[in-house]
């Protein structure tokens, strides 16, 4: 049985995150997970952050992620990119976006530009697996509760730091849509989190990708543990 996280910041990346991504890495390892996906946050319509080219700016946004591929190279833990994708101009909403990395980043500036419903269709079209982070979150950043069930594939029914009534809501929701249900910490705090939530499977990941392949396979369990 192989045991994922699929929603985790770094500090290098992610302004809200607390703990860099080695010791994020070395906790994961310690609990004898499989792998994690890095998905820090990325804020489109705000412009690049510290008048950055694109490209310098992409390096610096895959550099959380860069960190803990190399320290999971070094203890066995599997570390695969993706990243949580918020429009800045919608005052919030957020996605994690699977499938599409470093490259195709750097490929496609245009990406900042683009209002929410065309930045999903477009990365839906080029491949990305897409889910709802959290999407019944209430929080002053989250202008209002937005829903686009034919814009993700998946809904994240499980996030470790919402509370039942979110999750509830996001759980129905993903059940009326038929959308895939996954689960994720978003892990801010590395080993300080104390509520975990991800996937276990019998099918291995071997690239970002595969997630989508464990979805539509439905050979996997949801996770909530305390530590
Ligand atoms: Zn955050
Ligand atoms: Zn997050």
């Amino acid at each position: 049985m192989y045991k994922y996280e699929l929603h985790c910041h770094t500090s290098e990346v992610s302004a809200c995150a607390h703990v860099p991504a080695e010791k994020v890495v070395e906790y994961y390892a310690s609990q004898n997970y499989t792998g994690i996906f890095i998905t820090d946050h990325f804020v489109c319509g705000r412009g690049i952050p510290g008048g950055l080219e694109w490209e310098k700016w992409i390096d610096k946004f895959c550099s959380g992620y860069e960190t803990a591929k190399s320290a999971g190279d070094k203890t066995g833990l599997k570390v695969f990119f993706g990243f949580e994708y918020t429009c800045y101009s919608n005052n919030g909403t957020d996605f994690l976006i699977y499938g599409l990395g470093k490259e195709w980043l750097k490929s496609h500036p245009e990406i900042m530009d683009m209002g929410l419903r065309q930045g999903l269709e477009f990365m839906m079209c080029e491949g990305a697996f897409i889910v709802h982070a959290h999407p019944y979150r209430e929080s002053s950043y989250i202008e209002m509760i937005r829903l686009l069930p034919r814009h993700i594939h998946a809904v994240e029914v499980k996030n470790a730091n919402r509370d039942d009534t979110e999750n509830g809501a996001a759980e129905m929701y993903s059940k009326y849509y038929g959308l895939y249900r996954l689960a994720g910490t978003d892990n801010h705090q590395g080993g300080q989190q104390k509520r975990f939530c991800g996937i276990k499977t019998e099918l291995e990941i071997n690239n970002p990708s595969n997630l989508r392949k464990i979805a539509e396979s439905g050979n996997y369990t949801l996770f909530d543990e305390m530590r």
